[in-house]
């Protein structure tokens, strides 16, 4: 007998077959002996046209209203499943965020968890009943409802894997697993048996969107096993956990990531402080720089070149027009036609030869780079949107065709 934590997203639960899809894969569990705690997102779009809704009314709602909104989603899959789990014969109670336990900062759309109390779900569990918990939400000090941010329930779920001590954290979605590349953009993508904390952390913020980021940092951080598998073909999943065999597979993945902008400021003075000024005012306004390059332009001058996400090319370009002066640029230029593509590999940190392989693919497809970076588990270039696809094939090819 074990404690088995089983997260369904919304398109696992999107209607009355999904749901009772659902509702079986649990009393399947239930039966089988082992404790089971269920987290649920809202069904299908749900929290899309929740949003809509707030928009036929106005452009800036107040984030607790956005909250209060939110939040219904998940309570009509907590209850719906809650009903579909006693229509089979297995005790079920459902529970709000905020019952279960979730205490959040006061962050409205974007909280953090603080802290969990998981007395209720013990409960509950302890009266032999699955408990269906609404994911992605959470009460403040305050006692106002908040929510954790898209995509959040995939952290609930680990969190209450974490407070209970859980022997498994499952993630039940539309694939079959973490796969070594977009099955949608490479034909032969398979899928992984394994992976590590830290190469799923790489791929889930490198856009491969199985998992959400937060979560993945939570079960490393307290070492919660995780599985991720689909909900509708019952095979294993991928399995994500701290370590993972270094003589298996090099490489683990390729992952391709639309969702940036390059900024160039162009003969900024050759002096020191220059970089400091700029990348304090991004940071300053929470813009995220990711690969930077500095190159020499005319004696005197260098030019300055970095990355920033998609949404943030406008607030980037704007700041930085504003503060010209303040560190003597000649101009600003944003590009996004651009995309970035990466390998993803714990083992590339005693293997040589990934730079080269990787980037000789490219070369071979005629694919031109405009940037690099590295880190000890990854290799990213920056290349032109239109060509994206297409390295991403040859690099795959190139490592596990
Ligand atoms: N329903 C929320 C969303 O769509 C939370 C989740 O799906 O994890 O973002
Ligand atoms: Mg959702």
């Amino acid at each position: 007998m074990a404690l088995i934590v089983q997260k369904f997203g919304g398109s696992s639960v999107a209607n009355r077959e999904r749901l009772f899809n659902v509702a079986r894969i649990v009393a399947n569990t239930h039966n089988e002996g082992n404790d089971v705690v269920v987290v649920v997102s809202a069904q299908g779009d749900t929290t899309d046209d929740l949003i809509a809704k707030a928009a036929e009314i106005t452009h800036s709602p107040s984030q607790r209203e956005m909250d209060m909104l939110l939040a219904t989603g998940e309570q009509i899959s907590i209850a719906l499943l809650a009903m579909a789990l006693g229509e089979l014969g297995c005790p079920a109670v459902s529970l709000t965020g905020w019952q279960a336990g979730f205490h959040t900062n006061r962050t409205h759309t974007k909280a953090r968890i603080r802290r969990m109390e998981a007395e209720r779900i013990e409960n509950e569990l302890a009266k032999n009943r699955v408990v269906v918990v609404a994911g992605f939400q959470g009460i403040n000090r305050q006692d106002d409802i908040t929510t954790l941010g898209r995509g959040g329930s995939d952290t609930s779920a680990v969190a209450i894997a974490a407070a209970l001590k859980a022997d498994l954290c499952q993630i039940y979605t539309d694939v079959e697993g973490v796969y070594t590349a977009d099955p949608r953009i490479v034909k032969h993508a398979r899928k992984l048996d394994v992976i590590t904390f830290d190469e799923m952390l790489e791929l889930a913020s490198l856009g491969a969107q199985v998992l959400n980021n937060r979560s993945v940092e939570l079960a490393k951080k307290y070492s919660v096993n995780l599985e991720v598998r689909s909900s509708i073909n019952n095979v294993p999943g991928t399995i994500v956990k701290e370590v993972v065999d270094m003589e298996g597979m090099l490489i683990k993945g390729v992952a391709k990531d639309v969702n940036v902008a390059v900024i160039s400021i162009l003969e900024v003075p050759d002096e020191p402080g220059m970089s400091f000024k700029i990348f304090s005012l991004m940071s300053k306004h929470n813009i995220n720089v990711d690969i930077i390059l500095q190159s020499a332009g005319r004696p005197g001058y260098k030019d300055l070149i970095f990355t920033v996400p998609l949404d943030d090319k406008d607030t980037a370009y704007r700041v930085l027009q504003e503060n010209l002066a303040c560190f003597g640029g000649k101009s600003i230029e944003v590009d996004d036609s651009v995309a970035k593509v990466s390998v993803v590999g714990a083992g590339m940190q005693s293997h040589p030869g990934v730079a080269s392989t990787m980037f000789g693919a490219l070369y071979s497809s005629g694919i031109n780079i405009r940037m690099i970076s590295t880190s000890e588990i990854k290799i990213s270039v920056l290349i032109n949107k239109d060509e994206a696809d297409r390295a991403v094939n040859a690099i795959h090819d190139a490592f596990l065709g």
